[in-house]
């Protein structure tokens, strides 16, 4: 393997737990919905705009609107600008990729508004001494809120680009802090390669033949999930039993994504470390999750984050992640080369030609980890 210096700006993101006191936590609250007015108000200006002139207001037209509406709203004035400001950037995003859909094709609802408590963080554009957020005597300062107690819980590598500020279903405040590092790949990893394919009912196959299997532990979660559903559904609206139920399914949901994201680091970290070349295929994750039969296995096992987090672990481990064309993967035999045409529903490869017999999956990987070889000596 080649040992090339190359350096790659990755961007990561941070999550905290924010404790604010009772006064900054009213003050949040009302920012956010001070943001929702904006939100709500700059999208019925675009959308009066284009169905009166068909025409697009920009977001520097709604920039010198907001300076303007600030000079007689005293709510307005109490927020920090660029929090204000990014609000518009939120609503010209929502713009573009609905125009995006429309251009391919497709028949997406117009940008929604945002009813009472829909309206769930701010963005702090600019991060540093000086600016709208910083750190402050072990704590996170917010401009005109003050500052907040957070929980540091892991030590942030890199430069911090900007905080968002959010509260979750649950009523529990967080920062997430997108923080860039610059990567620099100089020791290579020089373990074995392998081939990895993403599973049905298993989480994936490796080319060696071994298996990672879906955890168990997020299956239990998910029973209780669905019971939690059910009973949310049977409460009265409104009532303080709904609330709970409400609640304890948010709760739920939070634990699951936190096992599962336990679960995909982990295995991540264990490949990186394991191996010097690990080969994959480019996937369509929308591409799939259209396809109803694998839609649950994919989007519960978070292949695409799984991806995100082989990429730059494997970075920061010197091992080499290598993206392949999955076309003919698992058709094709691993053993003879000669096409094998199967259902899905036949988890079994066996090859007519060379009396090849092996999981399919397993299959699949060693065909991928064939290909990104080839791409390798190419
Ligand atoms: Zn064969």
């Amino acid at each position: 393997m080649s040992s090339v210096t190359s350096s790659l700006k990755v961007t990561r993101n941070y999550k905290f737990r924010l404790y604010p006191n009772k006064e900054q936590e009213s003050q949040l609250l009302r920012w956010l919905e001070t943001c929702r007015w904006i939100y709500n108000t700059a999208l019925a200006q675009r959308k009066e705009t284009w169905e009166r002139e068909r025409r697009t207001v920009t977001r520097i037209e709604q920039q010198v609107w907001l300076k303007e509406a600030k000079k007689t709203d005293e709510h307005l004035r109490e927020i920090h600008s660029q929090v204000a400001q990014e609000v518009l950037f939120r609503v010209e995003r929502a713009f573009a990729a609905f125009f995006r859909r429309v251009k391919n094709g497709e028949t997406p609802g117009y940008p929604r508004f945002k009813g009472r408590g829909r309206y769930k963080s701010i963005t702090f554009t600019q991060f540093g001494e000086g600016k709208g957020a910083s750190f402050q005597d072990g704590k996170l300062r917010l401009s005109k809120i003050g500052l907040v107690k957070i929980k540091l819980h892991r030590e942030i590598h890199g430069t911090i680009k900007t905080v968002i500020v959010k509260r979750d279903a649950a009523g529990k405040w967080w920062a997430v802090f997108a923080v860039e590092k610059e990567l620099t790949q100089s020791q290579a990893n020089n373990g074995p390669a392998v081939g990895l394919d993403a599973g049905l009912e298993k989480f994936a196959a490796l080319s060696d033949g071994s298996i990672i299997e879906n955890p168990r532990h997020l299956r239990k979660t998910e029973k209780r999930l669905k019971h939690a559903q059910r009973n949310l559904s049977r409460k009265v609206k409104g009532s303080r039993n709904r609330e709970k139920a409400r609640q304890k399914l948010a709760r739920l949901h939070a634990k699951i994504h936190n096992q599962r994201r336990d679960f995909l680091h982990k295995q991540s970290r264990r490949l990186v470390e394991t191996y010097g070349l690990i080969a994959v295929e480019k996937l369509n994750i929308k591409g799939m999750v259209k396809n109803h039969r694998l839609a649950k296995s994919i989007s519960d096992a978070g292949w695409g984050e799984f991806m995100a987090m082989l990429e730059y672990k494997a970075a920061e481990a010197g091992a080499r992640l290598v993206k392949v064309n999955p076309s003919g993967t698992s058709q094709e035999c691993s053993g003879c080369g000669m096409d094998v045409p199967k259902e899905l529903s036949e988890r079994t490869h066996y090859c007519p030609y060379c009396g090849l017999i092996l999981d399919r999956d397993v299959n699949a990987a060693r065909n991928i980890l064939k290909k990104a070889l080839a791409l390798e000596a190419a």
